[in-house]
């Protein structure tokens, strides 16, 4: 390729590359990943929490049953000496028949609480469920996000790689000098060092020149300069084929 061509070549696939580098950053399915990792962040927390309640909760029935079991042993004993007929004295009858029915009511209080824990706790395990199930579907989502970033990102990715080969091979016929001029101008106007000859206006700025410019860009060599934008000018010679 000749050198006009070249440079325009490079212009052209340096701006692909920029544009391609960015899509790649800007998948939408990238932050989608993110945002669904953060999502189920959340949920995870939430299903730790709901979990210590199951436990709290669990806990709780358990020293309850305990307890009555205990106060069962202690109606049984207070009932076997009732029934013993040892005790005679009527105060002490009485003492120990109030003492059966406070631990009958201490019982009975056991009962609902528990009755009551348990039913907590059959809400909070059905709670445990649905986070589990959020949180399935949470990673179902991530894992399909991933497939299709990988896809669309790899594509995105091999394309790049070849522009970038492209660029190297481009970047080496132009020869240092014309290279580094490009490269400067191009990093001081916006990624865009170098354009062509448009009839009558150049590529990049679109400024028609005057007459005088454009007979002087004419006359001079096949890489010229804008007068207007100062960016490096191809004023023939830049769709020229290999
Ligand atoms: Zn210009």
């Amino acid at each position: 390729m000749d050198v006009p061509a070249a440079l325009f070549a490079l212009q052209t696939c340096d701006l692909e590359i920029r544009r391609a580098a960015k899509l790649l950053d800007e998948l939408p399915e990238k932050r989608a990943i993110l945002e669904t990792r953060h999502k189920a962040d959340e949920v995870r927390q939430l299903k730790g929490k709901t979990e210590e309640l199951v436990h709290r909760l669990e806990r709780a029935i358990t020293a309850n049953t305990d307890e009555v079991a205990t106060v069962d042993e202690k109606i049984v004993g207070v009932q076997k000496t009732l029934d013993s007929g040892q005790v005679t004295n009527p105060k002490e009858v009485h003492n120990l028949s109030r003492e059966m029915d406070a631990l009958k009511r201490r019982e009975d209080k056991l009962d609902n609480d528990t009755i009551t824990l348990m039913e907590r706790l059959e809400k909070a395990r059905e709670q445990v469920a649905k986070v589990e199930m959020a949180l399935e579907r949470l990673s179902a989502r991530e894992n399909q996000l991933i497939t299709e970033y990988r896809a669309k990102g790899g594509e995105m990715q091999a394309s790049l790689d070849s522009h970038k080969t492209q660029r190297a091979e481009l970047a080496a016929s132009l020869g240092d000098d014309l290279l580094a001029r490009y490269e400067t101008t191009a990093a001081a106007k916006g990624g865009i060092g170098a354009a062509k000859l448009l009839e009558v206006a150049c590529s990049a700025c679109r400024v028609e020149l005057p007459a005088e410019r454009l007979r002087e860009l004419r006359e001079g060599p096949d890489i010229g300069l804008c007068p207007n934008c100062r960016r490096l000018l191809v004023v023939r010679g830049a769709d020229a084929v290999e």
